[in-house]
């Protein structure tokens, strides 16, 4: 687990025990390790580093301030998908020429915000929209690059809610399409540059099929409109990157660089990447304390946890799986998604939340040692997702969020107050 291990019979981040912080900032709490998001970043960067890759942070992944500032540091640039990510991404420390913006609904005011901080790129997904573009940056007298987001129309064999790169999704634009819409650029759209293509194919992606798919589509149109010419100097091939959330292998950035750099080369462009879970995923945990348990006669045990979907949203949203197991126990967490029942101390529950939801499960039927009220337990690879998708549903006021950084580690966001909760209301 990178850099969540068990020492003796206590979870660690990095130098720090978890016990330690729990005592000082209480449940539930999102903890971050700093150098395991270096490490990600690093890893990416060093797999891909014959090409000049622009490495954007995917800004919805996690969109702690601290966390952006951390990759702002390291020269990171940002993919964001809305006005309120671009001011985050500033406010981190961004540098305006390594941002790129993203999504199908941008409106004038986001695309103003954009030109008007001369970011590096759009990452175009209707006709519609560059026509905005195009007028909105003829009034501010700017030019900025575009590119235009391809839909492959391919499975990426992901989540049915995850997958954005098929025909019947909203994303992107039929390469047919998008081939005329270059070559009557510049009649057509003339105060924008179109010299990217971009695909976005869903998320996690746990082989480098898809995107092998895709670039082979995307070659064959950048081949077509040089051809025109016009000339594609950006591949932008995204994100979706997979993360091993049960602790099985998957394939890393070097797997990925070796298949898919050939394509950039032989293209002569500049490759762009928007990672997000990569990075940050392995790199959190969400910690919870429980407060009940219950055994429903001849039925389920359930153990009723302060966190909550609202929390953590992606097992109700998706199904997704996350390791959940104690902060502190004698027994060691099982390597695989199904361990076995041997152990006299272990049961079979399902762990949920208190929200007024049945999807407010984290696990169903999971093995776990047994617990008593007071006990907190980790639920593991919670970085990416996390806390960016968390909201108040049920008038729950949002969890902390502490980064570690070696032995020492600090508070990057307060824990909610009621009086978070009804800001900005009126009786
Ligand atoms: C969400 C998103 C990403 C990041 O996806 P990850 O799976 O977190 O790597 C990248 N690009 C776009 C356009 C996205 O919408």
């Amino acid at each position: 687990m990178d850099a969540f291990e068990y020492r003796d019979t206590t979870l660690f981040c990095e130098k720090v025990k978890i016990e330690d912080i729990l005592s000082e900032v209480g449940t539930p709490a999102y903890i971050y390790s700093k150098n395991a998001i270096l490490a990600r970043y690093h890893e990416l960067e060093a797999a891909f580093q014959d090409n000049n890759v622009l490495i954007c942070f995917s800004v919805k992944s996690n969109s702690n301030l601290s966390v952006c500032k951390i990759l702002a540091d390291e020269g990171s640039g940002f993919d964001v998908v809305s006005g309120g990510e671009l001011f985050r991404a500033l406010k981190a420390g961004a540098s305006p020429s390594k941002v790129v913006f993203a999504g199908v609904g941008k409106t004038d005011e986001e695309i103003r915000y954009a030109l008007e901080n001369d970011i590096f790129m759009f990452n175009v997904e209707s006709t519609n929209e560059l026509e905005h573009i195009t007028r909105l940056a003829g009034e501010l007298k700017r030019m900025p690059k575009v590119a235009l987001r391809i839909n492959p129309d391919i499975d990426a064999k992901t989540h049915e809610k995850t997958t954005t790169g098929k025909k019947e999704n909203k994303f992107g634009i039929d390469s047919i399409e998008a081939e005329h819409i270059i070559k009557q650029s510049q009649h057509r759209y003339p105060h924008v540059d179109i010299c990217g293509l971009h695909v976005h194919l869903g998320s996690p992606i746990y082989t480098v099929d898809p995107y092998i798919h895709a670039l082979e589509k995307i070659t064959s149109l950048v081949y077509r409109c040089r051809d025109a010419g016009v000339d594609i100097a950006y591949l932008n091939i995204g994100g979706g990157y997979c993360i091993s959330y049960t602790g099985e292998k998957v394939i890393r950035p070097k797997d990925y660089a070796s298949k898919i750099l050939p394509f950039v080369k032989k293209l002569q462009c500049r490759l762009i990447m928007e990672p997000g879970r990569f990075i940050v995923g392995n790199a959190g945990i969400l910690i919870t304390r429980v407060i009940y348990t219950k055994k429903i006669l001849h039925g389920k045990s359930f153990v009723i946890c302060d966190a909550a979907m609202n929390d953590l949203l992606r097992p109700a949203l998706y199904d997704s799986f996350h390791k959940i197991w104690p902060v502190n126990t004698v027994i060691k967490m099982p390597e695989g998604e199904n361990p076995s029942e041997k152990d006299m101390n272990v049961g079979v529950v399902d762990i949920v939340g208190p929200v007024c939801e049945t999807s407010d499960t984290f696990a169903r039927d999971r093995v776990l040692p047994v617990v008593n009220e007071g006990d907190v337990l980790a639920i593991f690879s919670a970085g990416a997702y996390g806390f960016s998708m968390s909201s108040t549903y049920n008038s729950r006021p949002r969890p902390c969020e502490v980064l570690v950084d070696g032995d020492q580690y600090r508070i990057i966001r307060k824990r909610e107050t009621y009086e978070d909760l009804i800001r900005g209301e009126d009786i």
